[in-house]
This record gives structure tokens, sequence and C-alpha cells, in this order.
């Protein structure tokens, strides 16, 4: 993946869009623990922001991942992880499989009004008794007539309280734990839904998360996304874009909280010299900015694979594995060196010590990525994992 002109035109609207329309109100929906996701992606739609990897034909911009990348990358200049995340769910993580396999029905009545920004999208994956384990899950979706009745429950589902659509993945058929399931698009306003649950989280405080029952839930038969029974293999070829998203969306923030830390120990004195003066802080910051661009060389390498038509999963997975660790060594180390003032609720580094954390758990921990790599490297591993 090269920047060229037209990737930086996308990172820069991004960019401008992240300092004028997200960052003004980080404060207010971290404390408020919402953000309003109709009001911003309306005006993200608006830009184009949207859907730019998605067809033309439902708005999109028509382009290959690596502008998609750009777009993701650009949204690490947010002052909070939660907001990115949350915009994430709706481009790269609730949308690819509707956009690859989806019926032009459903194209025309669920991914033209996400790409809009007039509708929210929700991924519904993960349960109370399934997470890293996807084809463990137990909620299920019986065929009657031109319906299906779907019952079970979501966990942990982000833009849970607000979405108008989840891409859920249900278990349609009894029988082989990867043959039987189907993503199916189900409208969140459905008889026998409840969603009053929002959960308290420790980080990414902004971006609402819900638990979502569905209590025999009908749905008409034609939001069943490509062919019944494929859902498992979607969802797998889903995750590769919303791991490369979550690689490249914490880009930026770790180089923000190594700046930010940067300035910080310079002015701070002690012992008769500012901290950022003894060589063990400076050459510490100096290795974790090397880290970081070579977390981006591997995204970017990654992403190559991706639009070459290639199979991308073990970059993929080494990128979102890289990026989870790396969130957390590059938190966890500058903290340290604010201090007490690090610890404090406000300050940037705690906000991204908090935020990021998540990075190693959701779209994948880091040892459901580590079975990857090992599968695809012949090292082990006879599960067939996400
Ligand atoms: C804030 C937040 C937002 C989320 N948003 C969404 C969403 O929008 N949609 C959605 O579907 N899900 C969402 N999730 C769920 C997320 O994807 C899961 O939490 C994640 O996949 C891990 O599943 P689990 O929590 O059930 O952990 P478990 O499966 O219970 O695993 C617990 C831990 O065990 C370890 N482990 C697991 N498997 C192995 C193994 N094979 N070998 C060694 N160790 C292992 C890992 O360290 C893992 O963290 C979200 C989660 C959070 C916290």
């Amino acid at each position: 993946m090269q920047m060229t002109l037209e990737h930086q035109q996308i990172y820069d609207t991004t960019k401008k869009f992240v300092e004028t329309e997200l960052n003004p109100h980080v404060r207010e929906w971290e404390k408020a623990g919402f953000w309003p996701a109709h009001e911003v992606l309306k005006k993200m739609g608006a830009l184009g922001l949207l859907g730019i990897s998605k067809p033309e034909s439902v708005g999109g911009l028509g382009l290959d991942y690596s502008y998609q990348v750009a777009f993701a990358e650009a949204l690490g200049f947010c002052t909070c992880g939660g907001v990115p995340m949350a915009i994430g769910v709706q481009t790269d993580m609730a949308t690819p499989a509707l956009a690859r396999f989806g019926s032009d029905y459903l194209k025309d009545n669920f991914l033209k009004p996400a790409v809009a920004g007039e509708m929210v999208a929700a991924i519904a994956v993960s349960e109370p008794g399934a997470g890293s384990d996807v084809a463990g899950i137990k909620t299920t979706a019986r065929k009657v007539g031109e319906e299906y009745i779907i019952s079970g429950s979501k966990l942990w589902i982000t833009n849970g309280t607000q979405a108008d659509w989840a891409c859920t993945l249900v278990n349609s058929a009894e029988g082989d734990r990867h043959g039987n399931k189907s993503l199916i698009v189900v409208p969140l306003d459905a008889k026998g839904i409840e969603r009053n649950q929002k959960l308290d989280k420790l980080g990414q405080r902004s971006s609402d998360t819900a638990m979502i029952f569905l209590d025999e839930v009908r749905v008409p038969a034609r939001n069943l996304i490509g062919v019944e029974g494929k859902g498992f293999s979607y969802q797998m070829q889903q995750f590769q874009e919303e791991r490369l998203f979550l690689s490249a969306s914490i880009i930026a923030a770790m180089e923000r909280v190594i700046d930010d830390t940067a300035a910080y120990t310079r002015q701070r004195q002690a012992f008769g010299q500012s901290i950022l003066d003894n060589q063990y802080v400076h050459f510490r910051l100096s290795e974790l900015k090397t880290e970081v661009e070579a977390l981006r060389a591997l995204t970017y390498r990654a992403t190559s694979e991706l639009i070459a038509g290639r199979d991308a999963a073990l970059l993929c997975s080494m990128a979102k594995l890289k990026s989870g660790r790396l969130g957390r060594e590059v938190t966890d180390a500058c903290l340290q060196f604010w201090g007490g003032q690090g610890y404090m609720w406000e300050s940037s580094v705690a906000q991204f010590y908090r935020d990021l954390r998540l990075h190693s758990i959701g779209g994948g921990a880091d040892e459901v990525m580590l079975g990857i790599i090992s599968k695809r490297l012949g090292y082990g591993g006879k599960r067939k994992s996400t």
C-alpha cells in the first residue's frame, strides 16, 4: 500500500472532521457514556466518509481497501478510542459482508442508508457464552414460511443501544458448527427485541455497548445475507476488514500518547534536569515510536495482500495482535513517565491507557490471533478458529 495524493485527501478530510466535529465533544460524550451516532454519522455520510470502499451503486466511493485504511488511520486523531471504534463498526465491521454478499433488496434498504449515515449499524456476534469461540454461539433462527424466528442473546454490542439494525450471526440449522450459521440483518425495532441495558465499561466510555435479547423475533427471510449456512465463513472474511481497521485506527493515538509524553516530561523537572533528559526515558520513547512505525508497515502490508485478493488472514491477524499488544505497551510505559499526573482520569495518557486496553480483547483476543497465526504457519492448532 502506497499513500498517494488520493489517499492523502481522504486522510486529510477525515482528520479535519475528527478535529472539528469530534474532538470538541469528546469530554462531554465520555462523561455521558454516549455519542450521538445518528447526528455524527449523518455528517460523515454527507462527506462520503462512510462508504469509501463500498460500491458506487450504494452511494460509496468504490475505492479499494487501502483508502479505507487511510480513513481508519486518520480517525486515530480522535482524543478518545471509543468514537473511532463505534464509527468502525459502521464502516468496517457490520457492513463488509452485506456489501459482498447481500441482495439488492438488502443493499437498498440497509447498506445504502448506512453509507449515507441515515441508519446506524451494529455487528452482533458475541454472546454471554461465546466470544472467542464464535462457532459456539447459541442464538437460533428457525425458518417458518417466509420468515426467520430468532431467539437468543448478544452481548457487548457496540452501538447497541442506538443502532437501527444489526448484522447478526445465528445458528440457522443443527449440526456442523461451521456450516450451520447464517448472517441475518435484524432491524432492532422489531417486536421481541430488548436492549435497554447499557453496559458500564473500563474505557471507550463514549461508545455505547449493550446486551441485546431476542425473543421469538420475526424477521423476513429476505434479510438473510447471501446463502444460508455460509454465515461462519462470511463472518471470518468480514473479520479481516475489522482487524485491519482496528490496527490502523490506533496508530495515530499511540503517536499522540508518545508525543504528549515527550512534551510533558520535557518540562517536568526532577533531580535538576527534565525527566526527558534521562537517557532511559528518551531511548524508550524513541523505541516505542519505532515500534509504531513498524506496526504501520505491517498494517499496510496486510492491506496490500487484501487488495491483491490474496488470503490476508495471516498478516491481518499479525497486525491485529501487534496493535493490541503495542497499544498496551505504549500506554503503560508512557503513563509511568507521567508519574501521578498520568494516573489522573483526565490526562490524555490515562484516556488511552483505558481505551486501547480493549484492543487485545475485542475483534478476537490476542490468543485467538496467535491461534490463527500458529495454524497458518503450521506450528499447531487443529481448531477451526476465527
Ligand atoms: C467494549 C467491547 C465492545 C465489543 N463490541 C462488540 C460488538 O460490537 N460485537 C460483537 O459481536 N462483540 C463485541 N465485543 C465482544 C468481543 O469481541 C469479545 O469480548 C471477544 O471476542 C472475546 O470474547 P470473550 O469476551 O467472550 O472472551 P472469552 O472467549 O471468554 O475468552 C477470555 C480470554 O480467554 C483467553 N482465550 C480465549 N481463547 C483462548 C485460546 N484458544 N487460547 C488461549 N487463551 C484463550 C483470551 O485471553 C480471552 O481474552 C465487544 C467487547 C467489548 C469489551
